[in-house]
């Protein structure tokens, strides 16, 4: 995962503002850097940087760029980087003609490289080209006269699209396009190709088209604010919670989020339960990455530094822990003993997904299946491992319903990708993330 936008405007109006406050929106799906390319004329001024938005871009810089089209991006740190990876938008230049590339995905294909994806999306023959690009993608494209827009025929991606008065906004997420104050017009489909020129806007299809999205997005991956396939997920994952609490009650004093990401699930959970919710974990909002600290012992200690327990709506209590997922197990086992330490006399943890038991190469970069807690050991395993009274995750039947029915790729819970992985086709980032 990593996140896009690109903005294409026919008026005159400086696009590099309004693709900076986006990324904002767009910080959760990568942190490791972000870069931002806008036509200015002929030219194309770009910046990059390590880290987040809030650190790399100089506001009298932005407000000083004259262009009315780009795109920005933001990276995720993959578990693989190579020093090819390199920050995306890129800048082409092919027949005397810039072009901006941007890509957040993975390509299943023998060998592929940005300027063979570049050739294919200049060609005539784009559509063709597409419908036999495996992989899991969103692309943004760009030159002086057009903005090419296209979605990996699965859908595993999400791309939506909206409207800045007649500029045209397209972006990983529709929170990204609310922050500019922009009209939300729809989600862009899977093996879509939307052509935006001044003209306005034109799609084609590929032929073999998915409705394979990420569940992960709805799970863990999206803002709460965002809507995907015109669902929201603040209310799916309030829903994945109050289901959780009708598959596995327990008796307790108050439920409790893992926050950021459990918060909307406890939500639901107490509501179905008639159990309160307290805050039990303050998370301090100006701490950093914790992974950029020097070394393990200051690592260790920044871990309070970040979350520091409400001892207040814990001592004595018997809790009900809600977290959105278990990944390798490291965050709800330092969670379970950061409560326990805090005075909790239970804890019953309550997960809002099932166990991740397979590895993502595809989109969301899940770590080896050798590090997957929920691939390695039984619940009850896991149960005593994270140091809980209890352990419970919500089924899959219950995730699916949810989110919409059967329209999702769930591989990290089921092991079934929606693409057939051809005999010796491997996993290609090039360096296209
Ligand atoms: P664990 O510590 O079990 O490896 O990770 C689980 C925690 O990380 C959960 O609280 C969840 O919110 C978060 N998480 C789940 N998936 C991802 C992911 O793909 N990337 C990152 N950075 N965090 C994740
Ligand atoms: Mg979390």
């Amino acid at each position: 995962m990593s996140g896009h936008i690109g903005i294409f405007s026919k008026e005159n109006i400086n696009v590099a503002p309004l693709l900076h406050w986006s990324l904002y929106a767009l910080q959760h799906r990568g942190e490791v850097g972000s870069g931002m390319a806008v036509f200015t004329g002929d030219d194309v001024k770009e910046i990059r940087g390590n880290g987040l938005v809030s650190d790399i871009y100089n506001e009298d810089e932005i407000n000083s760029i004259v262009g009315n089209k780009g795109a920005a991006h933001v990276k995720y740190a993959f578990q693989d980087e190579t020093t090819e990876d390199v920050l995306l938008p890129e800048v082409f230049n092919i027949n005397d003609k810039k072009r901006i590339l941007s890509i957040d995905g993975n390509f299943l294909e023998k060998s592929l490289c940005r300027s063979d994806l570049m050739d294919m999306i200049i060609s005539e023959n784009i559509t063709e080209h597409i419908n036999k690009l495996y992989g899991a993608y969103s692309i943004i494209y760009m030159d002086e006269d057009k903005m090419i827009v296209i979605r990996d025929p699965w859908g595993i991606k999400s791309m939506v699209i909206g409207k800045y008065d007649n500029s045209f906004v397209v972006a990983s997420e529709t929170a990204a396009i609310d922050s500019i104050g922009a009209e939300f017009i729809r989600d862009i489909a899977p093996g879509e190709i939307v052509i935006i020129d001044k003209e306005g806007l034109k799609s084609k299809f590929v032929e073999n088209r998915y409705e394979r999205n990420c569940i992960f997005e709805f799970v863990y991956i999206s803002r709460q604010d965002s809507y995907i396939n015109g669902k929201s997920v603040y209310e799916t994952r309030y829903n994945l919670g109050r289901k959780l609490a009708e598959e596995s009650p327990v008796n307790a004093d108050v439920v409790i989020d893992a926050p950021d990401s459990g918060t909307i699930a406890a939500l639901g959970y107490s509501h179905e339960s008639g159990i309160q919710y307290k805050e039990g974990i303050l998370k301090n909002r100006y701490v950093g990455r914790t992974f950029i600290l020097p070394d393990q012992k200051m690592r260790e200690k920044s871990v309070k530094i970040k979350m520091n327990p409400l001892k207040r709506n814990l001592d004595g209590k018997r809790v009900i822990l809600v977290d959105d997922s278990i990944v390798r197990g490291t965050t709800i086992k330092n969670t379970v003993k950061m409560l326990r330490d805090a005075g909790a006399i239970e804890i019953h943890v309550r997960i809002a997904c099932p166990p991740v038991v397979k590895s993502c190469d595809l989109c969301v970069d899940t770590p080896s299946e050798d590090n997957l807690i929920g691939a390695n050991m039984t619940v009850e395993e896991t149960c005593k491992e994270i140091g809980a009274d209890s352990l419970a995750y919500l089924s899959l039947d219950s995730l699916v319903n949810a989110c919409g029915g059967n329209r999702y790729c769930k591989h990290c819970f089921d092991g079934n990708y929606p693409i057939e992985v051809k005999n010796g086709y491997n996993l290609q980032r090039c360096g296209c993330r």
